[in-house]
């Protein structure tokens, strides 16, 4: 009787679940309530999603109520060797007391996290007849997990899956209007360009700068292809960091290094400026790197003729404090709520220094995905510095 009663309140939470979650699209969120609920409802102690990556044939660890363990982050699965590598292959729910006891369980987790895990109860996240993930409970807190258990769990597993193919469709969709409007407007000036060269009356010096018009648009929509592919996979929780320890002055360095031939055509002197004792950092070095290029390479294109550029580096309590910063234009102030938005330029400038409006977008994506912040200080006329905060030591959820 008592299992009964119980098993209709939990009925009743899998009904106010299907609604909170329908009415969230932000897809870290989403997936957090996700895992905390299903721990509640089969009584375990933790729980976690995992996404299977059709291309490379294995699983990564997108979220986990103990998400804070080392290494947890980002933690690839295989495919082949592993319970969640079953499910994937097999398209069934796996019910196991004593992982110890199964073939299949994959001990790379607990050697990365040291976490033990003793029981698990996972199911196949499936929309649309495709497997896009795995939904684990781990350690049942009392005996074993039950039949109802895992229904309780296949039900509510429906559920998140078509939330979370809706989250991310949604944040597709509105990117994609977005891609098309921006490649409108420039597609439509290249169409006009290539009808000025076929007219008998220009001159040649007019031919050639059509011509050379037409060069710098196409490498600029080049760059703006990558770019806001970069942009939608970080949208939408498909890219995952890699931690690993690194000097930020070799970052610094390499930064310098790539841009230093942009920084001399215009005369522009870049400074690094770092304390002798600046520990590593630990975050995704090659996602950092792009941050930094992105800034640097801002800081010498919207630079005046023989400005400068300061990269410093300091701690500051738990935090890595990354600072980039210039004696530029500036940016002016009705500008500065937009900054970090795709596709948006200062309007001023836009016409005569050519950029992509998505660089400062993802770098706000990648420091953001590290738990970190970024912060824009500037006048219009007197220079710009755009300062990152970075948990010194990777945080996690
Ligand atoms: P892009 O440089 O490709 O246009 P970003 O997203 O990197 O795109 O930057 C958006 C806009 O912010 C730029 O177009 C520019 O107007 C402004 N901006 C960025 N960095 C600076 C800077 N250091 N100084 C002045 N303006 C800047």
């Amino acid at each position: 009787m008592e299992t009964k009663s119980k098993n209709l309140a939990d009925y009743r939470r899998l009904m106010e679940i299907s609604i909170d979650l329908a009415s969230t699209l932000d897809l870290d969120t989403l997936l957090y309530r996700i895992v905390k609920v299903s721990a509640e409802i089969a009584d375990a102690a933790e729980a976690s999603i995992m996404f299977y990556d059709d291309a490379a044939k294995q699983l990564h660890f997108q979220v986990a109520t103990n998400m804070e363990l080392p290494n947890m982050r980002g933690l690839d699965v295989p495919l082949e060797g592993s319970i969640a590598g079953w499910i994937v292959t097999n398209r069934k729910a796996v019910r196991i007391d004593d992982v110890k006891k199964d073939s299949r369980y994959f001990s790379g987790v607990e050697n990365a996290t040291n976490f033990k895990t003793q029981s698990i109860l996972g199911i196949p996240l499936i929309t649309k007849d495709k497997v896009i993930g795995v939904l684990e409970v781990l350690n049942k807190k009392e005996g074993n997990f039950t039949e109802v258990d895992e229904e309780l769990l296949l039900v509510l597993g429906a559920q998140a899956a078509v939330a979370i193919e809706n989250t991310r469709l949604f944040q597709q969709s509105d990117l994609i209007s977005e891609f098309v409007h921006e490649l409108r407007t420039p597609l439509a000036s290249l169409s006009t360009a290539t009808y000025l060269l076929l007219r008998p009356e220009i001159s040649q010096q007019q031919h050639d700068q059509i011509v050379n018009n037409i060069h710098s648009e196409t490498l600029r929509l080049s760059a703006l292809t990558s770019s806001f592919l970069d942009l939608s996979r970080l949208e939408s929780g498909r890219v995952q960091f890699k931690y690993e320890d690194f000097s930020i002055e070799k970052l610094f360095t390499e930064c310098l290094e790539i841009m230093q031939s942009k920084a001399a055509e215009e005369n522009i002197q870049v400074k690094i400026d770092i304390p002798s004792n600046l520990p590593d950092l630990e975050a995704d070095s090659n996602k950092l790197k792009q941050v930094i290029l992105n800034l640097l390479s801002n800081a010498i294109k919207y630079n005046r003729p023989n400005g400068r550029v300061l990269l410093q580096a300091k701690v500051e309590k738990d935090q890595m404090r990354l600072i980039v910063k210039d004696t530029g234009y500036g940016i002016p102030e009705e500008a500065m709520p937009n900054l970090f938005n795709k596709f948006f330029r200062v309007r001023e400038i836009e016409r005569k220094i050519a950029g992509t409006g998505l660089g400062l977008a993802i770098s706000k994506q990648i420091v953001l995905g590290h738990k970190g912040k970024i912060e824009v200080k500037s006048k219009s006329g007197n220079g710009t510095s755009f300062i990152i905060s970075m948990p010194l030591r990777a945080a996690r959820q």
